[in-house]
């Protein structure tokens, strides 16, 4: 995983070099001086804070707990990002998460930087008690280097708003009488939390696709009829047509961009596979979203994974192998879950054309190459999962003034954002030979290289 984001930011550091757009008013020089410097500050975080968390378990065994908070850089705002309770955490992924922090707030003009958090837990094994007093611990442990100007953590995978609250009253007892509300955002709305937190990124994920395929088509199609480019026929391609979906993940971002896939009235598409860690449920056609939403709340957040289980949700389905939702022969797939899904071993066997990234670095850089060299458009991370973060900036924001916005009012200024990149990007990618994570990669770097240029920083 650390080889993704740092492989590509290096080949979008020497194509933006390469392709004179890199602080283009310079002499040779003082451009190649300032190249090197920007590489060196992007390619190492400014700190990684490491921590082994005491914890007195129910049982009566006391363990240590590696935790992380990793402060990519800080050059557009407060670090941001946030934290990750999984066992596969370790060091390199959080700073490589930390460091697509950094870009994705770039591209999309939020003013943070970007920083990322991790415990390594499984929660499931843990109890209410034990993780409230995990993330106590965090916040005691981190107390020094997180706060509402400082680094403003939120959820990621295996937390959310319970956790959040949870850990913005600890910083609050911590630090009293300072501005607490924007220490973490990700909150519950009676914590002073966004409405529509929780559905942003879902949203966003699937906003980004039916806009490439729906508002951008719907405009540029002359445009892009002309353009010699594969991934311009590739779009071309699955216009107007009637589109299978399939999603991996159904979770908080997986499960959200299943049901906007459902209710879209703009594209004709039908989502027909969904899965979980456990399984995969196929229908050809088309899934019952809203019956697996329902079921999925009422069991743990999981799928059924038996006919029993099937009939209980009155939801019909096959069942299949968890990992079968990768190759299926669909459309468009949806990676909602981990990173390095799509990876070397069963790269050759994805039949989507279009790839919608909701989680973080899902696909491995040998098969983002793999699979971009043959025309397959990957709606990366940063410009697709976005959603989550700029509604964090919102909430922010609201726990500035105190002064809260409607669910309605949020989503506008959500998709407005994310309209206003795809606008710049989609032109750039449809014009030129990068895949769009290059393109995002080249117009996030470039925006910080000028910051840091006026800066002095480059020298
Ligand atoms: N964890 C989310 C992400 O990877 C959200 C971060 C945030 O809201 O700060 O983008």
């Amino acid at each position: 995983m650390a080889s993704n984001t740092s492989t590509i930011v290096q080949e979008s550091l020497n194509a933006l070099f390469d392709d004179q757009t890199f602080l283009p008013d310079l002499q040779d020089e003082t451009r190649n001086k300032a190249f090197t410097s920007l590489v060196s500050i992007l390619s190492t975080p400014n700190h990684v804070n490491k921590s082994f968390l005491r914890i007195a378990l129910e049982n009566g065994k006391v363990v240590r707990i590696p935790a992380f908070r990793v402060q990519h850089n800080d050059t557009m705002g407060p670090y941001k990002g946030g934290i990750r309770f999984h066992e596969s955490v370790n060091e390199d992924e959080i700073i490589n998460l930390a460091s697509l922090m950094t870009l994705k707030n770039a591209l999309h003009d939020v003013p943070f930087g970007g920083g990322k958090g991790g415990v390594v837990i499984n929660p499931r094994e843990y109890s209410m008690k034990e993780l409230h007093l995990i993330c106590t611990k965090y916040v005691q442990y981190f107390s020094d280097v997180i706060g509402t100007d400082k680094d403003i953590p939120a959820p990621d995978v295996g937390t959310g708003a319970r956790e959040m609250d949870w850990m913005m009253a600890e910083f609050k007892s911590i630090h009293p009488g300072m501005r607490y509300r924007g220490s973490f955002t990700g909150k519950s709305v009676e914590n002073g939390g966004s409405l529509g937190r929780r559905e942003a990124t879902g949203k966003g994920v699937y906003y980004t696709f039916r806009y490439m395929l729906h508002d951008f088509l719907k405009d540029q199609r002359k445009w892009l009829e002309e353009r010699d480019n594969i991934f311009a026929k590739t779009a071309l391609n699955h216009a107007d047509k009637s589109l299978t979906i399939a999603i991996q993940g159904f979770g908080n971002v997986g499960s959200v961009a299943a049901l906007e896939a459902y209710h879209c009235k703009y594209l004709n598409n039908k989502v027909i596979a969904v899965s979980d860690r456990h399984v995969t449920l196929y229908n050809s056609d088309g899934l019952d979203i809203p019956g697996l939403v329902a079921y999925t709340e009422k069991n743990n957040g999981d799928l059924p994974t038996s006919e029993d289980e099937l009939a209980h949700a009155d939801v019909k389905a096959t069942i299949m192998n968890r990992d079968d939702v990768l190759d299926l022969d669909v459309n468009v797939l949806v990676l909602a879950a981990l990173e390095d899904q799509i990876h070397k071993e069963n790269m050759q066997d994805i039949k989507a054309r279009i790839i919608v990234e909701g989680a973080n670095a899902p696909v491995t850089a040998e098969a983002d190459k793999f699979l971009s060299d043959n025309g397959v458009i990957i709606i990366p991370d940063i410009l697709a999962n976005a959603g989550g973060v700029i509604v964090s900036y919102f909430e922010w924001l609201q726990g500035r003034d105190t002064q809260f916005l409607s669910e309605d009012e949020i989503f506008k200024r959500q998709f407005a954002k994310m309209k206003h990149t795809f606008d710049t990007v989609l032109p750039q990618f449809f014009g030129d030979p990068f895949p769009l994570r290059q393109n995002c990669f080249i117009y996030a770097v470039m925006k910080l290289s000028t910051i840091l240029y006026r800066q002095g920083k480059l020298y």
